[in-house]
């Protein structure tokens, strides 16, 4: 390893040693080599490109969507005596024009930039007078159609990375890559396989939960009330169940903040400051909230709703437990709450194309809902890794036993033979359910021999079987905007007798835990106390 960088590591950053990855990465870029970093959230992406910032003749150049934080960030740097700035919508042409002559006077070490400036040809011709010697490109998913989000202005980079006339080296920094944005942003920019340092996106200190058919209003006030002065984000899908569920919290007599595009700039400023700061520690939020937000105490993100994508669960997820503590990343899990994100997807204004991979990246989630699997292992094996059970999600730790569910998996799976793939989950599930309605008696479902198979099941409970055994591969949903479900070929060894299907014993609802509001109110003074004494703040306790 550079001795140089080791010394700026302990000198400017106050650090002893290199975490997984930085010192690989530092290296390749010190050699002027283009590096792809794939790191999970909190793992220390900034210094592969700070410390050889501080190393290269040039000006490092850092492109990140986060402009909210970039005076944040800049401001931390400054305070370490590293000569940084920003250029970003915030500033005026004037200090733009300052601050770019002080980057050519070679006044500033690091440059971060709003990716919409690149849109601009007459700023980019700017940004070539530049002696650059490093491209930082921060949340380099953004760049791939494929990923999650796609930020058009990013594609600016592919040309100008290789057009600067000062050749700098590429680094592309990402938290959230399958394997095919991973290998699309490598081509974009120029990067050889040999350029990809990894060390997973595994989170060790996150518990990932799953929770089903319970009521989700009495689920969070409990959770809240077992993990007092914890702070935490709550996501929903729309600004009226963030607005409904603040007040919910606020009835209870939460402090919280919350977080949504329909509220002036002023007041999510406001809010997000107040949660930054703990003063108001729970925030209830649509995911225009938290991009890039660095709160390292956040020790549970529960979504209230699924987001659309498995990517877009684990960013927002990954914003429990920066600071390594062990922390709660729980879905709250509802079918119908699929059908607001399908609903998002039919009005997106995307071509055919776009709306198919949304499609079925929802299905992905819908899996992730339903899986019996690690759920650790099932995102990371999404994003293309390998993976052991993880031990400490709500899946390793169902310590129910395994049922053979055999011959209802073949009722299901031979009606929806017998229903020739035209029908979506629903209408296979009241045909199960030997339902009547209009649906089932104008296309005469009544006739079929499947026809009130499980008539005993109540037919939310055959939904959920359904989503089952589509989550473990048995049916699978056409990709589209209608889901007909069909019988995968693991299915049709089911069907033929050839395999089992075991599931984990359909919990009975779980009897919620008993709670002494007495011994509650009494430890919560305790806490308080004790935190007092030590001059702490009590989530610390
Ligand atoms: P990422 O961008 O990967 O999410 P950051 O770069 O923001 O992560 O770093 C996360 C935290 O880890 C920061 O508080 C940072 O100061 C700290 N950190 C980074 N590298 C080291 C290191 N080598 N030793 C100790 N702490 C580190
Ligand atoms: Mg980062
Ligand atoms: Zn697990």
């Amino acid at each position: 390893m550079d001795s140089q960088a080791t010394t700026i590591l302990k000198e400017k950053f106050g650090y002893d040693d290199f975490r997984p990855g930085q010192a690989k990465a530092i290296d390749r870029v010190l050699n002027g080599e283009n590096t792809l970093v794939l790191m999970p959230t909190g793992g220390g992406k900034s210094l592969c490109y700070q410390v050889p910032a501080l190393l290269l003749p040039g000006v490092t150049v850092v492109v990140s969507p986060l402009i909210a934080l970039m005076k944040d960030q800049v401001d931390a740097l400054n305070e370490n005596g590293i000569a940084a700035t920003f250029i970003n919508s915030t500033i005026t042409y004037q200090e733009m024009a300052h601050r770019l002559d002080m980057a050519a006077a070679g006044e500033v070490k690091l440059l971060y930039l709003a990716p919409e400036r690149l849109d601009n040809p007459e700023f980019v011709q700017q940004l070539g007078e530049l002696n650059i010697s490093l491209l930082a490109i921060d949340e380099a998913h953004c760049i791939s159609q494929w990923g999650h989000d796609f930020r058009p202005s990013y594609l600016n980079l592919q040309t100008i990375a290789g057009q600067l006339p000062s050749h700098p080296a590429v680094i592309a920094l990402t938290a959230t890559a399958t394997s095919r944005v991973a290998d699309d942003i490598c081509a974009r920019l120029a990067i050889p396989d040999a350029g990809v340092v990894s060390t997973g996106f595994a989170r060790s200190n996150l518990s990932f939960q799953v929770v089903r058919d319970q009521d989700k209003d009495t689920y969070l006030l409990e959770y809240l009330k077992l993990n007092p002065d914890h702070s935490g984000i709550i996501y929903c899908s729309t600004r009226k169940e963030v607005e409904r569920l603040a007040n919910l919290l606020a009835k209870h007599h939460y402090t919280v903040a919350h977080y949504h595009g329909g509220m002036s700039d002023a007041e999510r400023a406001a809010n997000q400051e107040d949660f930054l700061f703990d003063r108001k520690p729970i925030m209830v939020a649509t995911n225009a909230f938290g991009m890039g937000i660095d709160k390292s105490n956040v020790r549970f993100v529960i979504h209230a709703q699924a987001p659309g994508d498995l990517e877009s669960y684990y960013q927002e997820a990954g914003r429990a437990g920066r600071d390594g503590l062990d922390s709660d990343a729980i879905l709250l899990f509802a079918p119908k709450d699929l059908q607001i994100q399908r609903f998002f997807i039919d009005q997106s204004d995307g071509d055919d194309d776009y709306r198919q991979k949304q499609y079925s990246k929802l299905e992905t989630m819908r899996q992730y809902g339903n899986t019996g699997e690690c759920l650790q292992q099932f995102i990371l094996r999404y994003f293309g890794e390998a993976s052991q059970p993880c031990g400490r999600c709500s899946n390793c730790r169902d310590t129910r036993e395994y049922v053979d569910v055999t011959e209802s998996a073949q009722k299901v799976l031979s009606c929806v033979v017998r229903m020739r793939s035209r029908f979506g989950k629903g209408v296979v599930a009241s045909v199960l359910a030997g339902a009547n309605n209009e649906r089932i008696r104008q296309s005469h479902l009544a006739d079929l021999p499947t026809y009130g198979l499980l008539s005993s099941w109540r037919q939310k409970d055959i939904t959920g079987f359904i989503d089952f055994l589509t989550a473990a591969g048995y049916l699978q949903p056409a990709a589209g905007q209608y889901p007909t479900l069909h019988v995968t070929a693991t299915g049709a060894a089911v069907l033929r007798g050839e395999a089992s299907v075991r599931r984990k014993q359909a919990a009975k609802a779980r009897q919620s835990l008993p709670v002494d509001d007495g011994l509650f109110q009494q430890l919560r003074e305790l806490r308080t106390n004790l935190a007092e004494k030590q001059g702490l703040p009590p989530y610390m306790i």
